[in-house]
C-alpha cells in the first residue's frame, strides 16, 4: 500500500534542513519511501495537503505523566519546596491512577504532533505494581512510540536525601525491577514502539552506588541512560555540601557522561562542563517552560548548539508545566534562547529542529526526527488556512512563532494517530472524564 501526500509544505529535516514548499510525501508499509517536489510518483491513494505543512512528528524527551494527577499545586516554590510539597501526594500512585495519567499526558501530546515520548517515571511506592505497564499500555492504545524508564530513588531524608524515606527504595529491588520490565517490554531496532530506559531520578535523591549501577547495567544491556541534572541553583549547593563536586562534576566522576545519556535542564553548567558534554557527546532534554515556572533559571542553549551538544526539546511533567504541549515549547525555546541571547540566538527553524531531529538524536533514535527515505513515516500535518497563520507568507516560521496549535494529522508508523484534529483510536472527552475521577483521589 502506498500512500502520497501531496500539496504540502514539506519540512524535512534533514541534514541539509531541505524544505519541499510545493511537495509531496511517499509513504509505503510504515516508512517514508521518497519525499520531493514536481512530478508525483504512482500511489494507491492520494492525500490533497491544501498547502498544509508538514514536519516530522515531534519528539519529547523528558516528562513526567503520572503529574497529570497533581497540577496547579505548590504554586510559587521552587524545585526542593516543590517536590517536598507534591513527594507525598505522589506516594499514593498507583497502576489505574498512572494509566489515567498516560493517556491524558500522552493525548495531550499527542494533539500537539508529538509522536514519540520519553516518560521519567521514578516514583515507585513499595507494593504497587504495573506503574511502567500501564504507560505502556496507554502509549498503545493511543498509538504514539513511547521510551518508558524505570526511574529510581534510594536516598531518603533520613540518609540526607531530598524524598521521605517511605518512597524511596532498595537497590537490589530497583535492579530487578528494572530487568524484569526491560525483557518484557524493550524492544531494540528500527521502528520500535516501546523501549526503557534506565533513569535514577537526581543526585539529591540517589545514592552514588546506584547511580554507578545503572550505569553499569544500562550498558550491559545497550539501555538508555537519563537523570536529571543542574536543574537549579540549590542543587549545585546541595551537591557541593553532599559530594564536594558541582553536579556535572559529579556525573563525571561516577563514569556517566556519554553517547547512550541525556541530561534534563542543564540550566546551570559553566563553559568547561558544556566542552565535557560536548567531547563526551551527551545529550541535553532542555524543557523551557518548567524551567520558567519553577523559576529555576534559562538553560544556555545557544552555547549547547555551538559547542556541538545534542539537544532536545522536554515539556517536563505536567506539575511544573501544566501544558504538556510539545509544539509551544519549541516556541518556547527560541523565546528564552532569545531573552538570553537576543533575536537573532535561535531561528523559528532550528527550534523546530531541537523537536524533531534533536529530540530523535538526544533518545539515540536514528530512525525517527527526520523526513527521508527510510525513515519511518512518523509526520505531523499541521493546517495553514486558519486564523493564526493569515499574513504568514513564510508558514513554517508562522508556525513557531504563532504556537501553540492542535495539529490536523499525525501520523505514527505510516498510520493515522490524529486525523482531523481529533484522536482516532480513542475518545478524548472519555479520557478527560476517566482522569478527573483518579485526580479525585489526589486531592488535598
Ligand atoms: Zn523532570
Amino acid at each position: 500500500m502506498k500512500r502520497l501526500y501531496a500539496g504540502g509544505w514539506i519540512v524535512t529535516c534533514d541534514e541539509a534542513g531541505t524544505e519541499h514548499p510545493a511537495g509531496w510525501l511517499l509513504v509505503e508499509g510504515g516508512v517514508v519511501g521518497a519525499v520531493g517536489t514536481g512530478d508525483e510518483p504512482d500511489a494507491d491513494e492520494r492525500v490533497e495537503l491544501s498547502g498544509a505543512v508538514v514536519t516530522p512528528g515531534l519528539v519529547n524527551t523528558h516528562h513526567h505523566l503520572y503529574q497529570t494527577l497533581t497540577r496547579a499545586r505548590a504554586q510559587q516554590e521552587n524545585l526542593f519546596g516543590w517536590l517536598r510539597e507534591l513527594y507525598p501526594v505522589w506516594a499514593g500512585i498507583d497502576a489505574e491512577a498512572e494509566y489515567a495519567a498516560a493517556r491524558t499526558g500522552l493525548a495531550e501530546l499527542a494533539l500537539s504532533g508529538c509522536s514519540t515520548v520519553f516518560d521519567h517515571h521514578y516514583v515507585f511506592p513499595r507494593g504497587r505494581t504495573g506503574l511502567v505497564e500501564a504507560e505502556v499500555q496507554a502509549a498503545r492504545e493511543i498509538g504514539v512510540r513511547i521510551v518508558a524508564s524505570r526511574g529510581s530513588m534510594d536516598l531518603g531524608a533520613s540518609d540526607g536525601g531530598l524524598p521521605p524515606d517511605e518512597l524511596v527504595e532498595d537497590i537490589d529491588a530497583v535492579l530487578a525491577d528494572t530487568e524484569r520490565l526491560v525483557d518484557e517490554l524493550h524492544e531494540a531496532g528500527p521502528g520500535a514502539r516501546a523501549q526503557i530506559a534506565v533513569a535514577p531520578c537526581s543526585p539529591f535523591s540517589v545514592t552514588k552506588r546506584l547511580m554507578a549501577e545503572s550505569a553499569e547495567y544500562a550498558r550491559r544491556r545497550g539501555l538508555s541512560l537519563h537523570t536529571h541534572l543542574a536543574e537549579t541553583i540549590e542543587e549545585e549547593a546541595y551537591c557541593m555540601e553532599l559530594y564536594g563536586a558541582t553536579p556535572v562534576e559529579y556525573l563525571t566522576d561516577l563514569g556517566w557522561l556519554g553517547g547512550d545519556v541525556w541530561c534534563a535542564h542543564c540550566v546551570h553548567l559553566s563553559a568547561d562542563d558544556t566542552a565535557d558534554f560536548a567531547a563526551s557527546d551527551t545529550g541535553v532534554a532542555h524543557c523551557p517552560t518548567s524551567n520558567l515556572r519553577l523559576g529555576a533559571g534559562v538553560a544556555p542553549v545557544r552555547e549547547y548548539l555551538d559547542a556541538g551538544v545534542r539537544v532536545g526539546l522536554g515539556v517536563d511533567g505536567s506539575a511544573s508545566n501544566e501544558r504538556g504541549d510539545l509544539l509551544h515549547e519549541v516556541k518556547q525555546a527560541l523565546l528564552v534562547a532569545r531573552g538570553r541571547g537576543g533575536p537573532a540566538a535561535l531561528t523559528a527553524r532550528e527550534a523546530l529542529r531541537l523537536g524533531t531531529r534533536g529530540g530523535a538524536a538526544v533518545l539515540g533514535r536514528d530512525d525517527i526526527g527526520s523526513l527521508e527515505p527510510g525513515k519511518r513515516a512518523d509526520f505531523a500535518v499541521w493546517r495553514t488556512d486558519g486564523l493564526e497563520l493569515g499574513g504568514a507568507e513564510d508558514p513554517v516560521a508562522g508556525l513557531v512563532l504563532s504556537a501553540p496549535h492542535r495539529v490536523d494529522r499525525l501520523v505514527v508508523e505510516g498510520e493515522d494517530v490524529v486525523r482531523g484534529g481529533a484522536l482516532v483510536r480513542a475518545d478524548e472527552a472519555e479520557i478527560a472524564r476517566a482522569h478527573r475521577v483518579e485526580a479525585r483521589r489526589f486531592a488535598q
